[in-house]
């Protein structure tokens, strides 16, 4: 496999499992939840960065319409937050890489409201799309660090290296 130019996500089949049933269940409304894992180390300089998806906490989606957009319930982002920050120092450490969320009648990519709601710089999105209710494919960008940019696509990987 020639390397991805772009940063790179492990995301293991058990958690792209997670999702497509996340997705399945929520429809016709959007499910939401946090990704949380690590970065893998690496040499500066040595490319693009790589992170490891360990595993996903579901969030309620407590936008007023759910069917179009998502709002992550606060109490579970505050909750994984404070739990993230008690286990802090031990080894693997984990941290928040991003979220997910579904488009129940649309394709896994950042839709005009998603650009306009990356507003946490260098935060993981994965994306799922489904068809007839149905999860299709799942996808992964990484949140700009500058306002005006754009998302840079994800290079999702079944199985962490
Ligand atoms: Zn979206």
């Amino acid at each position: 496999m020639a390397s991805p130019a772009g940063p790179v996500l492990s995301l293991g089949q058990p958690l792209l499992d997670q999702l497509r049933a996340a997705a399945e269940a929520a429809y016709p409304e959007e499910c939401c939840g946090l990704v949380i894992g690590r970065p893998v180390p690496q040499a500066a300089g040595a490319g693009p960065p790589s992170y490891v998806a360990t595993r996903l906490v579901a969030a309620n989606n407590r936008h007023a319409e759910p069917r179009i957009a998502f709002e992550l319930d606060p109490a579970t982002h505050l909750g994984v937050l404070r739990q993230l920050r008690q286990s802090a120092g031990q080894v693997p450490a984990e941290c928040l890489l991003g979220h997910y969320h579904s488009h129940p009648e649309g394709p896994a990519a950042p839709s005009p409201r998603d650009r306009r709601q990356a507003t946490e710089p260098d935060h993981i999105w994965v994306i799922i799309g489904l068809a007839q209710g149905r999860a299709q494919a799942i996808s992964a960008w990484q949140a700009p660090a500058a306002a005006d940019a754009d998302f840079t696509a994800v290079t999702l990987v079944a199985d962490p290296a």
